[in-house]
């Protein structure tokens, strides 16, 4: 395993080092508002990851403080997309699990003095909150007595107060610099039903109020996050240590009558810069939009950046975790070449990923100099550079498909493949030199007629010889007719985000992002389990299609090219 270097992994190893923490703790906290996406793999090698190398421990915590947008659907793919990634948690938890506590919590801030009861409207309290330029101005509610505002928060509790009519709020400072801190909302009225506690809860907690305190319940010793939360860093300091949930055992005795072992401590708010690659949209909201407008198949379309697509279009657990190591951990915020994450898959594939022999543009190669009935076995290596990968047989026979685009009737310069008179090495069975050329009536070509040079077979002599080029080839009568999908990009701009000129995402969208063809495949390769990848020799790396490839019908996706072919 590489030695990963960062600034937070320097900030852990000074923690563990200097004894201020003996073991360390992390949280990985997805909002299950939607699918898990290529950014999100960094949050989770990254809260996951650190856990692990310094002998740690990380929690799943689903952040579901915002009922009205989450749904079990989410839940549960979340939880399979982390195991997927290689990683499991210590604990599984929901924000929901410490609503009690974070409502004790609240009655504390409101007897400390800490939050008042406000009746603004959401209008007004923007209106109060002043800019950037201006300082805010108090809240009229704000001098209201400890046993107003509980009482009043009470009946807040209660239901007995309508959708956006009143909000618990911090007391801290109007005149601040940073906006999060003048007098931020903690709760709000919703009376809506909550996924995890169904209609208990008739107002919910805000996001820093709930986050904060959520690492402290779990004794979360770095919380890391995006840069977008560094300024929301001094109202989640402000939280927890008002609260001080580590010398307030009453406060989380809802847990501990459940048996939930807890570690109240201080936690440390760390922020990371998002990762973000050119090619994509990676908002949640944006690719809502594209499965619900029907432009994909779904969350899980193999073009999508979700962590479901990209694993059904071929990417490995391996190739995402290499790429968060080559991207590293960093404060700037930019956004990535996708070189970086399909050269990822492909340096992981390249290593791993057996090879096999495909046609995806089939045109029929008769070797009229083999008897009606020749049939051999060929062996070859499944990996050119990984004896460990072993062999398989490959049947050779009279007619062959082979690709169609490595024929030309009329060759360009510089054409290293066959022409009609010329030589070509067919992969792993000898040299072929092309006699004729059968035509439709359409004058298209249908069929090339072929003799194999027999002194030229593989361990011969005359395999030595030289010819300009070798290509790849599959057995007519022993291949295997397979769905071929060819996917490529779904956007066709670098920067689909950018919404100058009245354009928006979807108006990039790229109309070739998918081909099916009908190709051949050889044996070999229609065994394959699903969500298998291969090296279909000179043409890409393929998957099995997770969901509906099959041994009698095989489905392959193509996960990546060999080169970076984009044209830009
Ligand atoms: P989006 O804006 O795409 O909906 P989000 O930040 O709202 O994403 P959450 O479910 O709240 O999504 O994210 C869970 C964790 O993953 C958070 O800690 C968040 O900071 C992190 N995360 C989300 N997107 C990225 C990204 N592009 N790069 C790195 N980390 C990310
Ligand atoms: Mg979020
Ligand atoms: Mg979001």
């Amino acid at each position: 395993m590489p030695v990963r270097q960062d600034f937070i992994r320097q900030i852990v190893r000074d923690d563990l080092a200097s004894g201020k923490h003996r073991a360390i703790r992390t949280r990985f906290p997805p909002e299950p508002n939607g699918y898990l996406h290529i950014g999100h793999a960094k949050a989770i090698c990254l809260d996951f990851g650190i856990a692990a190398e310094f002998g740690g421990s990380c929690n799943l915590r689903f952040d579901d403080t915002n009922p009205a947008r989450e749904d079990p659907e989410y839940v549960a793919a979340i939880q399979e997309d982390v195991r997927w990634l290689g990683f499991d948690w210590a604990g599984l938890r929901h924000a929901s699990d410490y609503f009690e506590v974070f409502y004790r919590a609240a009655e504390k801030l409101i007897r400390q003095g800490d939050a008042f009861v406000c009746d603004l409207s959401a209008e007004e309290v923007r209106a109060y909150r002043g800019s950037l330029t201006e300082p805010g101005r108090d809240s009229p509610f704000r001098g209201r007595s400890a046993d107003e505002n509980l009482d009043l928060f009470r009946r807040m509790r209660a239901g007995e107060f309508a959708d956006g009519s009143r909000t618990l709020r911090a007391k801290i400072d109007m005149a601040a610099g940073n906006i999060n801190l003048r007098d931020p909302a903690l709760y709000r009225i919703k009376q809506v039903e909550h996924q995890n506690t169904g209609h208990d809860w008739p107002i919910y907690p805000m996001y820093d109020y709930a986050h904060s305190l959520s690492d402290a319940i779990e004794g979360i010793t770095h919380s890391l996050c995006t840069l977008e939360f560094e300024d929301h860093r001094p109202l989640y300091d402000w939280c927890v240590d008002k609260v001080d949930l580590a010398h307030s055992p009453e406060l989380l005795q809802p847990l501990t009558d459940k048996g939930l072992p807890l570690e109240a401590a201080k936690p440390r708010q760390i922020e990371f810069s998002r990762l973000n690659f050119n090619f994509l949209v990676m908002s949640k909201r944006k690719l809502l939009a594209l499965v619900e407008g029907g432009l994909v198949d779904g969350w899980d379309d193999p073009r999508m950046p979700t962590l479901q697509g990209i694993r059904r279009r071929g990417y490995t657990p391996s190739a995402l975790r290499l790429m968060v190591d080559r991207v590293g951990i960093s404060k700037q915020n930019s956004l990535l070449d996708i070189s970086i994450l399909e050269g990822a898959l492909r340096d992981d594939l390249d290593a791993a990923a057996p090879r096999r022999m495909a046609v995806v543009d089939p045109l029929k190669l008769v070797l009229t100099n083999l008897g009606e009935g020749h049939e051999e076995l060929l062996q070859f290596a499944n990996h050119p550079k990984d004896e460990s990968l072993g062999e398989r047989s490959i049947p050779f026979a009279r007619e062959l498909w082979i690709e169609r685009e490595d024929f030309a009737e009329v060759p360009p310069k510089g054409f290293k493949r066959l022409t009609v008179g010329g030589d070509v090495r067919l992969r792993g069975a000898g040299i072929v030199r092309c006699d004729e050329v059968v035509k439709d009536a359409g004058g298209n070509v249908v069929e090339l007629h072929c003799t194999l040079d027999p002194e030229s077979r593989p361990g011969m002599e005359g395999a030595n010889r030289k010819v300009k080029g070798t290509i790849h080839w599959v057995s007519a009568r022993h291949a295997v007719p397979a769905e071929i999908r060819l996917y490529d990009r779904l956007f066709t701009v670098a920067d689909p985000d950018d919404d100058a000129g009245g354009k928006t995402y979807t108006d990039y969208l790229n109309p070739d992002s998918r081909r099916t063809v009908r190709g051949f495949v050889e044996p070999a390769a229609a065994q394959a389990a699903p969500e298998q990848s291969f090296q279909f020799e000179r043409i890409g790396y393929f998957v099995a299609d997770r969901r509906d490839h099959r041994s009698d019908a095989p489905v392959f996706n193509r996960s990546v090219t060999l080169r970076d072919t984009w044209a830009q």
